[in-house]
């Protein structure tokens, strides 16, 4: 296949560009009269510095629209139906045509090539129920490089370690809680890890400082690779790492910028903010300009690697409400509409955090008991509050606990 210059390649991005533009506008009314209020029209767009004219998606205009209004293709050509926790109410819904998930097959491909994944690896994914979606998308991915792929499953840690070692599992996909948990489990049961064939480990969910990678290096005896992903587009493999520091994006499929999250402004390569994309190639559920929430910035200089997909740094923080636990993005917003839902009275005071019990990471609520909640049968109210923790978990993809307090109370450090 032909190298192409960087001329070349932006006229690519370019022509994809105004495609997807011309397909959102005819077929998705949303992105038609956004588009009308600030007066334009796709073919206004006539180079990659004029995306910034468009208007900004945020994660609201997903639920808005449930379950199919930003669908721009007719369902009978709507191969896979993915779901997402939403920021409120309703989840975020997205779907594929046949063209789209092969391309994110190619996508997951190549970041788990630029992990060192060949057709020789026996890959096993461990990924929780809310990144389900992922762990389809990596097992696809993985299967089209010829790799042996042992599929998302959830196993106890036991039995995870069982599988790795008898099944002589080479590439693990997963989270870095779990990898964690996962760490911490084989230590206490003196479990050797040249017992195991593992040879990488693929981190997906959320930025990782260098201090547990090293940890997980350590006591592993692994390479360590981070690929971001979003949910709602899905998928898992945006952007991956190459080994020469920082995150190649898939830019050849998804545009990315870097904003301001306070002033909305695009910032030039080398300044943190919040990243910002816009699929090129999804034919049914294009996003255009599409605010993540995830706090990045640009890396200008050229890759060793010799990649000419553009390259950021994945910083941690968030720009919105969101909290990442187990890999999963959770908002406050949801969360706090979920209980005014179940509970029939909105909770203001309620206090939201990660914590962790035993290796696992789960959402904390602490709820504070006035007249709302007031019940003489305590029995009934603890009944109450596992039922709706129960029912969150189901909702968000991640263990809930919620706790009654007298009064605001807020979490010790720990
Ligand atoms: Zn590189």
């Amino acid at each position: 296949m032909p190298v192409l210059t960087i001329e070349e390649k932006n006229q690519l991005k370019l022509e994809r560009l105004q495609s997807t533009l011309n397909r959102a506008f005819k077929n998705v009314p949303f992105h038609r009269k956004r588009l009308g209020i600030y007066n334009l029209m796709p073919d206004d767009i006539v180079s990659l510095k004029e995306l910034e004219k468009l208007p900004l998606m945020k994660r609201a205009h997903l639920g808005d629209h449930y379950p199919y209004g930003l669908f721009a293709v007719p369902l009978r050509d709507i191969v896979r139906i993915h779901t997402a926790p939403g920021t409120g109410a309703n989840p975020s819904i997205s779907g594929y045509t046949r063209a789209d998930l092969m391309i994110w097959q190619k996508l997951v491909a190549r970041s788990l090539e630029a992990a060192g994944v060949t057709s020789m690896d026996i890959l096993q994914i461990n990924l929780p129920p809310g990144l389900a979606n992922w762990g389809r998308d990596y097992k696809d991915g993985a299967e089209a490089m010829g790799a042996g792929v042992i599929p998302n499953s959830p196993l106890s840690l036991a039995k995870t370690v069982m599988v790795l070692r008898d099944y002589k599992t080479t590439a693990l996909v997963t989270t870095s809680a779990f990898a964690e948990q996962l760490t911490e489990y084989m230590f206490d049961n003196e479990i050797n890890p040249n017992e195991l064939n593992l040879k990488r480990i693929v981190l997906v969910g959320e930025p990782v400082p260098e201090s547990k990678i090293e940890c997980l290096r350590d006591h592993l005896h692994v390479d360590v690779w981070l690929n971001y992903g979003l949910s709602e587009i899905p998928g898992p493999a945006i952007a991956f790492e190459c080994g020469c520091g920082g995150m190649h994006i898939n830019d050849d499929h998804i545009l990315p910028e870097i904003i301001d999250p306070v002033t909305l402004e695009t910032l030039p390569p080398g300044q943190k903010g919040e990243l910002v994309l816009t699929t090129l190639s999804a034919r049914a559920f294009p996003l255009i300009r599409f605010r993540t929430g995830d706090m990045a910035r640009f890396i200008a200089k050229p890759c060793e690697c010799g990649s000419p997909l553009i390259k950021m740094e994945w910083l941690p923080g968030r720009s919105d409400d969101m909290m990442v636990i187990s890999g999963i993005k959770i908002s406050h917003s949801q969360v706090k509409a979920y209980l005014k839902d179940a509970l029939g009275v909105e909770r203001p005071d309620c206090t939201m955090e990660k914590r962790r019990y035993g290796g696992t990471e789960f959402l904390s609520i602490a709820l504070v008991i006035d007249e709302s909640l007031f019940s003489d049968e305590i029995k009934n109210l603890e009944r109450l509050m596992i039922h709706t923790g129960e029912s969150l978990a189901e909702q968000i993809g991640v263990a809930v606990k919620i706790t009654l307090t007298e009064k605001y109370q807020s979490f010790p450090d720990n």
